[in-house]
């Protein structure tokens, strides 16, 4: 049975915007000794915007922009969300006749009876696109039209101001290693994990192979210690229910991850972590 004190804690904690599953789950945030961050969402806003449009092979920006946003007009993905939002104009859903989601890839979709590819390096090469790396700041998503490479976007997401403190508040209750995981490109991550001070971080994951990476860091650790993931849902559904500790943000998050987790950030800010295990600590003073 959970002792009664438990209920008070899961109460002060609610107070303060950290919905907890359980008195287990306060109990178990007394263990914690690693963290690991989903990326865009969780570390990052998530509010992309499209900083650049290149066009190739006889495309103009025009096009590019308008395929790619009838190409995502479907997808809740943020970066296409930002697409959309570049294009600024109404959708003519007539002209969508096939669209399919790829994750971890990008888009795949039929618009004015063409084949749009909509996505990152890995989409590219899975379709045999000849095209151009770009090395630059930022996501690029990468359009091939008919399967010939029409051009990128660039997009550009920000950090969370309140990142900074959480990891900076997150070392000083003693937790040692603190990891990122993300789909995104080996470069974006390296710049966001070092200017956070992160301990370690894995990027160009899967869906599937962030869960991989979870089983791998919790087979690592010590029987009684807690690992917590913490992700704004989209695509991470899997790794909240593998992990010990599964965090989801209440505002952005999607429903699935709201419900596969064990503890919700009702403001999407990581800082609240500190709130939670300090709320944890001193609910185990009161109840033994
Ligand atoms: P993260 O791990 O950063 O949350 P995701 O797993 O959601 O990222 O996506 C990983 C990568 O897959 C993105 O960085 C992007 O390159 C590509 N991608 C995913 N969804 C889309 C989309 N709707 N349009 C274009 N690219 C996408
Ligand atoms: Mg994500």
């Amino acid at each position: 049975s959970i002792p009664l004190g438990f209920f008070g804690g899961i109460g002060r904690a609610s107070r303060q915007g950290v919905l907890v599953k359980g008195g287990n789950y306060l109990e178990a945030l007394n263990n914690v000794s690693q963290i690991v961050f989903d990326k865009t969402g969780t570390l990052t806003k998530g509010e992309f915007a499209v900083s650049k449009v290149e066009s190739y092979n006889g495309f103009n920006n025009e096009q590019i922009l308008t395929m790619a946003a009838y190409a995502e007009s479907h997808s809740t993905h943020p970066i296409a969300k930002s697409i959309v939002e570049a294009f600024d104009q109404k959708i003519d859903n007539q002209r969508i006749k096939d669209y399919q989601e790829i994750s971890g890839h990008g888009i795949k979709a039929v618009v004015d009876d063409k084949e749009i590819l909509a996505g990152n390096i890995k989409l590219m090469n899975k379709n045999n696109i000849e095209y151009q790396e770009v090395d630059a700041d930022g996501t690029i998503v990468y359009l091939a039209i008919e399967n010939k490479y029409a051009g990128y976007i660039t997009i550009t997401d920000e950090l969370k101001e309140d990142s900074i403190k959480a990891i900076k508040g997150l070392k000083e209750l003693g937790i040692k290693q603190l990891t990122m995981l993300t789909g995104d490109r080996e470069a974006v991550a390296g710049r966001v994990a070092q200017r956070l001070g992160l301990d370690n971080y894995y990027s160009e994951l899967l869906p599937d192979q962030k869960v991989d990476e979870i089983e791998e860091l919790l087979g690592r650790q010590k029987e009684n210690d807690k690992l917590i993931f913490v992700g704004d849902g989209i695509n991470d559904a899997p790794v909240l229910a593998r992990s010990d500790i599964g965090v989801a943000m209440g505002g952005l998050g999607s429903d699935a991850a709201i419900e596969a987790a064990d503890v919700v950030l009702m403001t999407d800010e990581p800082s609240k972590l500190i709130t939670a295990i300090n709320t944890a600590r001193r609910t185990r003073k009161i109840v033994w």
